[in-house]
């Protein structure tokens, strides 16, 4: 049977093949007609081309034309006529049956610049927004200037969003044919515009139509294991005051436990297997797990947060891995100090792809102040000359996931990639189609084991020292900033002359990775430094082999190896790579506890004992047994990470798209009154006794108890109405009304939120065997969405029957807390 399946779906991607390289043939013949036409041609081509496709021709019909024009138009520009290889991308790129949700897999320097110009151009033509996104901002901006000139020769207009760019140049590059940006800086505008308190204050005027993704690896893989999280300002009033002294707390108190107390589980563990343990070892507090970063508490204090994130911070976080310590700057760059003297020092994120420190972003859910107080705490049992900063909880506005992003985009979804995965299957429904080279690859690709970190290190230095002696280039790929410094204080003490790149800036790194293929060049990066930049060999180069690529460390899955190995030989060239591991490697010892479930029985006991190299482990293959299933382990910790992620953000998906059509529909509507009785007709439809209708309206209007619901219903109705009614002329109270529902909205959105994030915790306390606990997670979500819409109807009748009332000063039945805030409304 799956023989038969197979051979069909061998079939179909032939058949495929077959069909793209017809097309391909067809436009590079038809381009002939188009390669002397004026400039002035081509935008009116386009029209045509457009007319077409409005008139109801197939895209089909269209695709040769268009892409012929697209060709003629890069060589016009660019002097160089696009590839078959890329031509086919760009037609595999639209699916077989123009539906879309292609990934190209096409090899670092094939050329993936193009193909995105390509497959842009082919997807305006329907007229709707077509986004562009790279991996970061640099190459965002890299792609806009080069690019622009072909895309306005086509007559079609272009725009750039950078995290940085005003929020006025924002507005007009989103209104453009085609826009430049990052999946990130599209997430976080989608959320800010539904924070705006006005409609005019929103950033992105138009659907979502088209996006193709640049190294949709990096977007879609590496950056999806964590969801996007608007926080709002330092000053922001969403603040949860954080109880420093709890923290404090909780901190001693951890670290006065011994190992009867914790539990250390090193495989995934169910909630109910913990229950039985902590049963069965009454000392025990609470048991982590590293590999699914859970944490299960002993009833005695499972509905502690703080202890929670404080043992996540404990164990799941480290410095010099995900943060470090830096010295606080104030805005001249000068270093704050204490009212002691002491330097204050705060908690930096390290990006985990980039390696890049950043000093705004902060951990969310408590877990930043968590790490605070660890750190303040170690340095003060270690005399430590200096202090924690101590920072507040911000509540998040807004949050999503890559995955919903991809979700809001009503037309083609398409990426290209050096290097695929199941996942764009598995998780994005996004098939690859792989591009063959251009010219046979003579990259020669080779692995080395060694017991130890030292053998290791030896072996690499000598390495590059062997190259470095007779001028061969060498990029030296490292898994983190620590490890670089590390590598390049050993090459200093050698006397080797090179760069490190150390996380400075984008465009910095790339002009750095660009010379790396230079004679006598030797560079130290971390793997995603300087990505997307082409390296080219310098003279000479090409007779001593050509570029040498050396990975310190194996990475957290293969597709990110092979992208290290594939920065070299590009198009042809001569090059070789080496991946270096270790037993001592933190990818071998953190995985060890897991790996005898991966490895067969022979090695179970062995994995404990020789990982600490007590006595070296002399069989080969039990090294890269080691290696390899480590990195396999981590491959699919990733995968289950991004389905966990996005399993988990379902209902919030769903939820806030209600909230922003509300929000959407507060904002468009042009009579508020009509709004309101329409909320007023939900509400009253929604209940069903008497004492609720007392509990909602009873606050200031007269109810009389002994009549029936219906009557009761009646004169809630006709009261409020009349009133909303004797307002409708008064075009202040539609804009006061407005302003306050959003206030209403959002604080109450908020809190949900939250709620929502704290019920992934708290609800599966609840979700016991038999349960599943994504099932039960979104019955509980639903059912707090349903109490919150009643929330906000609730306030927004009060208000739109009293809107002399200051907003805040309402108070709910059951009293949600944003609401102590009280803002001034202008009153009528
Ligand atoms: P990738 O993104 O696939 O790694 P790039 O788009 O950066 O590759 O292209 C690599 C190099 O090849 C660039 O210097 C680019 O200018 C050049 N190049 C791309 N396509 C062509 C072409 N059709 N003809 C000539 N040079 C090309
Ligand atoms: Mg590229």
């Amino acid at each position: 049977m799956d023989g038969v399946i197979d051979k069909l779906i061998g079939n179909y991607t032939r058949n495929n093949k077959r069909r793209v390289k017809k097309i391909v043939e067809a436009i590079k013949e038809k381009s002939s007609e188009y390669l002397e036409k004026s400039d002035s041609f081509f935008a009116r081509k386009t029209e045509e081309l457009k007319r077409r496709l409005q008139n109801g021709e197939s895209k089909e019909s269209v695709i040769v034309d268009a892409l012929a024009l697209c060709y003629a138009a890069i060589h016009k520009i660019k002097g160089y006529k696009p590839y078959d290889v890329q031509l086919e991308a760009a037609v595999a790129m639209q699916g077989a049956h123009y539906q879309g949700h292609v990934v190209a897999e096409m090899k670092t320097g094939e050329g993936k610049t193009l193909v995105q110009i390509l497959t842009a151009y082919f997807d305006a033509l329907d007229g709707k927004s077509v986004h562009i996104v790279s991996a970061n901002d640099y190459l965002a901006g890299r792609d806009f200037e080069g690019n622009r000139p072909v895309f306005e020769l086509l007559g079609l207009s272009v725009g750039l969003v950078q995290a940085k760019t005003p929020a006025e140049e924002k507005r007009e590059s989103y209104s453009k044919d085609i826009t430049f940006s990052t999946i990130k800086n599209i997430a976080f505008d989608y959320l800010r515009d539904n924070t705006a308190k006005k409609k005019s204050d929103q950033v992105i005027n138009r659907p979502f139509g088209h996006i193709v993704i640049d190294e949709v690896d990096s977007t879609l893989i590496d950056e999806a294991t964590t969801p996007i999280i608007l926080s709002p300002s330092e000053n922001s009033p969403y603040k949860i005051g954080t109880d420093r002294k709890a923290y404090m707390d909780r901190v001693k108190f951890l670290y006065s436990l011994n190992e009867d107390n914790i539990g250390i589980a090193p495989n995934p563990i169910t909630f109910k297997d913990a229950t039985n343990y902590f049963k069965s070892h009454p000392k025990m507090v609470f048991i982590y797990c590293e590999w699914d970063k859970s944490v299960y508490i002993c009833d005695e204090y499972n509905g502690d947060k703080v202890l929670r994130n404080v043992i996540i911070a404990r164990y799941f976080f480290k410095n010099g891995v995900n943060y470090e310590l830096c010295n606080k700057l104030d805005e001249k760059g000068k270093v704050v100090f204490d009212e002691n003297g002491r330097p204050v020092k705060k908690i930096n994120i390290i990006d985990g792809p980039t390696g890049r420190i950043s000093a705004s972003k902060k951990f969310s859910n408590g877990v930043h102040q968590a790490i605070e107080a660890i750190e303040a705490y170690k340095a003060q049992i270690a005399h430590k000359e200096y202090s924690v900063e101590t920072s507040d909880e911000l509540v998040p506005l807004g949050v999503c996931t890559y995955a919903d992003v991809l979700g809001m985009y009503e037309g083609n979804v398409s990426g290209m990639t050096g290097t695929s995965s199941e996942i764009f299957e598995d998780i994005y429904g996004m098939p690859t189609y792989q591009v063959p080279t251009r010219k046979k690859n003579i990259r020669k690709d080779d692995t080395k084991y060694y017991l130890t970190k030292k053998e290791k290190y030896e072996a690499i230095l000598d390495d590059i020292e062997e190259c470095y002696r007779i001028g061969r280039p060498v990029l030296i790929g490292t898994t983190s900033v620590t490890e670089s410094e590390e590598i390049s204080m050993l090459l200093a003490k050698r006397g080797i002359i090179h760069n490190l790149l150390n996380a400075k800036s984008e465009s910095i790194e790339a002009a750095i990775v660009a010379n790396a293929g230079q004679f006598g060049s030797v560079t130290v990066a971390t793997n995603m430094a300087g990505r997307g930049t082409d390296i080219e060999l310098g003279d000479g180069v090409r007779a001593l082999g050509g570029l040498r690529v050396i990975g310190v460390s194996r990475n957290r899955s293969s597709r990110i190896d092979n992208q290290l190995r594939g920065r070299c030989s590009r198009q042809g060239d001569p090059g070789s790579s080496i991946m270096y591991s270790s037993l001592q490697d933190e990818r071998v010892t953190k995985n060890v506890g897991k790996l005898d479930t991966l490895i067969s029985n022979k090695l179970k006991a062995r994995a404990y004992i020789e990982s600490k190299l007590g006595h070296p482990i002399k069989d080969k293959s039990i090294k890269s047994d080691f290696v390899d299933e480590a990195q396999k382990s981590d491959e699919i910790t990733t995968v289950e990470m991004i389905k966990h992620v996005n399993a988990f953000n379902n209902p919030l998906v769903k939820q806030r798209k209600d909230v922003y059509r509300f929000r959407n529909k507060i904002f468009d509507s042009k009579n508020i009154v009509e709004l309101i009785k329409d909320i007023l007709r939900e509400t009253l439809n929604n209940t069903e006794d008497v004492s609720r209708l007392i509990e909602l309206f009873g606050g200031y209007i007269k109810i009389d108890a002994s009549q029936s619901i219906d009557e009761i219903k009646n004169h809630i109705y006709n009261e409020i109405s009349r009133k909303v009614d004797s307002f409708a002329s008064n075009s202040l109270y539609h804009d006061v009304m407005r302003r306050t529902m959003i206030k209403i909205i959002d604080a109450d959105w908020i809190e949900q939120m939250q709620i929502l994030e704290d019920g992934k915790i708290e609800w599966m306390t609840e979700a016991l065997d038999g349960k599943d606990p994504l099932l039960h997670y979104e019955l509980r979500a639903y059912d707090a969405f349903l109490y919150m819409v009643n929330c906000v109807y609730e306030e927004i009748l009060a208000y739109a029957y009293d809107p002399n009332m200051k907003y805040g000063t309402y108070v709910l039945g059951r009293n949600r807390n944003n609401k102590s805030q009280s803002e001034d409304a202008p009153t009528l």
